[in-house]
This record gives C-alpha cells, structure tokens and sequence, in this order.
C-alpha cells in the first residue's frame, strides 16, 4: 500500500461489485481530483447525491473524444461521503470491455487502482469510523448467516466502539484525578477522591474481564465452528457426514481437507456455520490399534469445538473430551432403539435418529456462540488489546506510589487506544485492510 500512504488522497477506483456475469457493473472512484474526472467524462459536473444519466467520454491523446458507455452517475461531493472524501459512482454496463475502457479513462485522467480496503481505510484516516467499525464492515461482507450479520452490523454501527469509548473515557477521567493527587499531594484535595478512583479502577477492570469471559462466543460465531466426529473405522463417520451435508443443512461449500487426512464439509447448523471434519483416513494405522487411531484423531481434532464420537456396538470411543455428543450408528441392525452410555441412537441407513440428532447439533452450535449481555469480543485483537488494559489497571491497583500508579493507568489506556484506532496503530493498519475485498 505504499502509493496509498505517500498521497492519502490521490485518486483511486475499483470495482464495488459486477464482476463476473451481471448487468451492471458499479465502479467507485474516491479522492482530491474526482471531481475534475467527473466533469472531463461527463461535460459537466452532474448535480450532488443525484443518479444521473451522462454519456461517459474520453479523447486519447489528439483524437476526438470517443462515447465509453451510457451511465448512471453519482457524485459524493466530501467530506459527506463514505471516505470523507470527494466521490462518485459510476454504474456501467458489465461488459469486461465497458469496465477496461474507463478503466483505461480513469488511469489516464491520474487515478489509479485501490488496493484491497483501501476505500475504507481512507474513511478511518479521514475519521468516518474507528478501527472496530471497520472491522464490522469486513466482517458484514463476510456474514453467511443471519447471526453473523447481526453481529457484524451491530459492530460497523458503533455498538462495540461505545462500550470500549465508554471505558476509555473513564479510565481519562479517572487518570486527570490520579494526576491531580500527584501534581497536588499536599493540597486539601478531599480525601474521598483517591477511594472513588480506586473504586473506579476496580469497577473498570471487573467490565473488561467480564467482556473478555465470554467463552470466545462472538469469535466462534465470527469465524464458524468446528465439529468434529471421530470414531473406530467402519461406524458410519462418512456415512453421517455425507448425509448431514445433504439434509436440512445448507451446504456453504464442500472441499477437500486442509489436513492429509480429513474430509471438511461447510454446514449451517443453528443459523452458525459449522465445518464438520470427517476424521477419517488413518488407514496405515487403524488396522494394527484403533485406539490408536482415535488418539490420532482426537489429536487432529483437538481445536475442535464439539466432538461427535460415534459407535456401533456397544462401546463408545475412549479418551473423548466431556463435551462430546455420542452417536450410535446402525441401530436398525439390533431390535432397539436404545443406545448405551446415553448416546443418541441413529441409523444413517434407515433415518432413525437423524432429525433428532440435526436438532441436538444446532442446540450446542447456538449455545457455543449464543449472545449475552452487551455487545460480544469478535477478534483475537481485541481480546489482546483488552487483556493488556486489564492487566496495566490489576497493575495500577497494586501500586502504592502515584507515580507508577499513574504510569500503569497510561499504559491501560495506551491499549485501549490502539483497540479502537485512536492512537498508535500505524502498524496494524496494512493487516486490519489488508483483510478487506478490492473496492471496500
Ligand atoms: P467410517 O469408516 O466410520 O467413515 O464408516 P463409513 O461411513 O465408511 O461406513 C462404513 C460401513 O457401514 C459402510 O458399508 C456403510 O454403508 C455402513 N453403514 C453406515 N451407516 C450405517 C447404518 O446406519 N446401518 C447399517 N446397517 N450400515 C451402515
Ligand atoms: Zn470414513
């Protein structure tokens, strides 16, 4: 992103969607100069925040201006826009031959092509929104279900920035009395202030732990779960997989495994999305000691976020997590349907058990990422940022003299700062943008 840094407002465009087979074909164009290029393609300045329609022109070098394509025009004058910047749209037919002659135009007339994120990384330069919202954008972009798009949007309005604001406007209030009681030690400062601050101090750091001991929910939901059903060979592991790929569940996308020797299958279960691995494949070793395998596989599914330990006798796997859901397959070959050890009894064959099962998934998949109280952590980041405040302010709280006190409580609100964006995150900008689609 270096010619982004080095001129934080020359112009860039992209493709905001149309890509591929589609009818229109919207190209966002932001930055100082945008205005001159409207007026050069289009005769003239089309009027603010209007759809208009303009034959789009452009003369390469002495030759007559040539008519590019017949388009929907919107022009953002800044700072009211997405970047804060000066912006437009133009909404052209989708042909790839459209696209790359004003393409061609826009390079001409001194704009380039954005990188990915660059649209949004310019509106947290130009102060339209914090670090957190942006994120909330990606992820919003991102959401496959309902659930995540809640989150998401929550997020990219501002919700989770107002909790983490809130918290580091206190935290400013209460280090203006924390140097007030150092600059002043021996004015007749009432003796209640250094109790309320520390009082303040508590309250804060019991807040953030208790956002930070969420169970990971707003992660889980952010990214999707990993189920994983493990077993001896030949119980049925593929058989449910494939059938649960299949059934109610919407399939997002199959593909191979990522690991040599696991199937993945992408689910919605529970409005979450799940991928549901397969361990199977331990073929050199199943045939010496399948116990072996299953310790195999539990080691493969260790980062799993349910395990689904599956059997068709009488014996369930061993060395299983205690949050395992237990399946026994093939209950249509004995006269019950009563599983031992309280497992849930199926037949892939027959259907038995399937419904029932499906039901049992999505109950555990909405409670892993279920929403609580306030806005949920979404991001490894942020936990990072929150546990640092926390643990300077547990700091501050040990510290007798003011000074260091003092220092800790800087050191706090140093982190809360980098967390939404608002000091020092130079370095982390290239990764958070870096994460977004070309034309975001
Ligand atoms: P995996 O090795 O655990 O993945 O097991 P597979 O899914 O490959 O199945 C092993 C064998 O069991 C295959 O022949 C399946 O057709 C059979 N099988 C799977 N589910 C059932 C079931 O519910 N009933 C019966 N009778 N056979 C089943
Ligand atoms: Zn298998």
């Amino acid at each position: 992103m270096p010619s982004g840094q080095t001129q934080p407002d020359a112009p860039i465009f992209a493709l905001a969607s149309g890509a591929g087979r589609a009818a229109i074909a919207v190209m966002r164009l932001t930055g100082t100069g945008c205005g001159e290029i409207l007026r050069h393609l289009c005769g003239t300045l089309p009027a603010p925040r209007r759809a208009t329609l303009h034959g789009l022109r452009h003369a390469s070098g002495d030759a007559p201006p040539i008519l590019l394509d017949r388009a929907l025009v919107l022009w953002f004058p800044g700072p009211n826009s997405y970047t804060g910047e000066d912006s437009a749209e133009l909404h052209l037919h989708a042909g790839p031959a459209v696209i790359t002659a004003v393409a061609d135009a826009l390079v001409a007339l001194g704009a380039r092509p954005a990188e990915p994120g660059e649209f949004t990384r310019r509106a947290f330069m130009n102060g339209r929104l914090d670090l957190i919202e942006a994120e909330g954008i990606a992820d919003l972009i991102d959401a496959e279900t309902e659930a995540q798009r809640r989150q998401a949007l929550e997020q990219a309005d501002g919700t989770l920035s107002r909790l983490y604001d809130d918290w580091a406007t206190r935290l400013r209030t209460t280090l203006a009395h924390q140097e007030a009681l150092i600059d002043f030690p021996d004015e007749d400062l009432p003796p209640e202030i250094e109790q309320a601050l520390l009082d303040e101090l508590r309250a804060l750091t019991r807040e953030m732990r208790a956002h930070l001991d969420d169970g990971g929910r707003g992660e889980r939901l952010r990214r999707g779960l990993l189920f994983a059903i493990v077993g001896v060979p030949n119980v049925g592991k593929s058989s449910l997989l494939n059938t649960l790929a299949e059934r109610d569940v919407a399939i997002v996308s199959p593909r191979a495994g990522t690991t040599r020797d696991a199937i993945e299958v992408r689910v919605v279960l529970g409005d979450v999305p799940v991928t549901l691995i397969d361990t199977a494949g331990l073929r050199e070793t199943e045939d010496e000691i399948e116990a072996e395998g299953v310790r195999r596989a539990l080691f493969h599914v260790k980062q799993a976020d349910c395990v689904i330990g599956m059997f068709d006798g009488d014996t369930p796997p061993a060395d299983l997590p205690a949050n395992v859901i237990l399946v026994r397959n093939k209950i249509d070959l004995v006269p019950t349907t009563k599983a031992p050890h309280g497992a849930i009894a199926i037949s892939v064959h027959d259907g038995t058990g399937l419904a029932q099962l499906t039901e049992i998934l999505a109950d555990r998949a909405r409670a892993l990422t279920a929403a609580q109280a306030g806005p949920p952590l979404t991001r490894a980041r942020h936990r990072a940022a929150i546990e640092e405040s926390a643990s300077h302010l547990a700091a501050a709280l040990d510290m007798h003299w003011p000074e260091m006190r003092g220092e800790e409580m800087r050191l706090a609100m140093r982190a809360l700062g980098r967390l939404t964006g608002a000091i020092g995150v130079e370095d982390l900008l290239d990764t958070v943008f870096g994460q977004f689609c070309i034309g975001k």
